[in-house]
C-alpha cells in the first residue's frame, strides 16, 4: 500500500506529495517548497520515516509546482521527470516566477519524458500516467487502481477545476479530459488535487459546480 503524504508550499499552497512504497522508496510530486522553513519540513519528514527518494515528478510545469525542483533535484540527486509539453514553461520560468513573486534561483529542465504508455514505478509500487491537458499543456494525472487513488494537479480539484484562462489554457479540452480520462475511474477513487484537500470521483461527479451541472 502506497503512503500519501500531503505539504502546502509556498503562497499558492501547493500540495507536494510524498508517496512511499513500504519498500522506503518515495517519489516526490510537485516540489513548490519554498525557503528554509518549507525545505526542513520535506527533508525531516523523508529522513524521518527512513525514505529513499528515487523519483522527481511534475503534474504539469506552471511556476507554483515546480520553484522546489532545483532543490529537491540537487539535494537527493533526482533526474526530472514530467511531460515533454511542458518544456515551454520552463524555459520561462525565471521570468514567471519574478512575476508571481516567487523566488527561483535555479531552473531544472526535464531529463526524463513520460506520457500515457509509461508505468512509473517505485519499490513494488506503480502508478498509470493519465495524459489530461486542458489547464495547461503536458498535464498528467497519476492513478493507482490497487490503491484506488489519482493525484489530479491542477485539473480537479475539490468541488473546483483548474482554470483555463492562463497560457494553453482550453475549457472544452480540460472538461473532456475530465470526462474521459477521470470521472472513468471507479467512484470510490480518492483525488489528491494540486490545491486544497482531498475528494473522491463518485463525491465530484455528483457535487462538483464546474463538471456535474449542466453536463446533460
Ligand atoms: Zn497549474
Ligand atoms: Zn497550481
Amino acid at each position: 500500500m502506497i503512503t500519501i503524504k500531503r505539504f502546502a508550499f509556498n503562497p499558492f499552497q501547493v500540495n507536494t506529495y510524498v508517496l512511499s512504497d513500504p519498500k522506503g522508496e518515495c517519489i516526490i510530486i510537485d516540489p513548490g517548497m519554498q525557503g528554509d522553513a518549507e525545505e526542513s519540513k520535506i527533508l525531516d519528514y523523508i529522513s524521518n520515516n527512513n525514505l529513499k527518494p528515487v523519483m522527481l515528478l511534475l503534474t504539469h510545469a506552471h511556476i507554483d509546482h515546480i520553484v522546489g525542483n532545483g532543490f529537491i533535484a540537487e539535494k537527493y540527486n533526482l533526474e526530472l521527470t514530467a511531460h515533454k509539453d511542458c518544456v515551454p514553461f520552463l524555459e520561462g520560468a525565471e521570468s514567471y516566477a519574478t512575476s508571481f513573486g516567487l523566488t527561483l534561483e535555479k531552473v531544472k529542465s526535464i531529463d526524463n519524458f513520460i506520457d500515457e504508455d509509461t508505468v512509473i514505478k517505485f519499490g513494488d509500487s506503480e502508478l498509470k500516467v493519465l495524459f489530461t491537458p486542458g489547464h495547461a499543456d503536458g498535464s498528467l494525472c497519476f492513478y493507482s487502481a490497487k490503491d484506488k487513488f489519482v493525484i489530479t494537479g491542477d485539473v480537479l480539484f475539490n468541488q473546483s477545476i483548474g482554470r483555463t484562462d492562463l497560457k494553453t489554457g482550453d475549457y472544452d479540452l480540460l472538461q473532456k479530459n475530465i470526462w474521459e480520462k477521470l470521472f472513468t475511474l471507479p467512484n470510490e477513487t480518492v483525488v489528491y488535487p494540486g490545491h486544497g484537500p482531498e475528494t473522491g470521483i463518485g463525491f465530484e461527479k455528483m457535487h462538483n459546480p464546474f463538471v456535474a451541472i449542466g453536463k446533460e
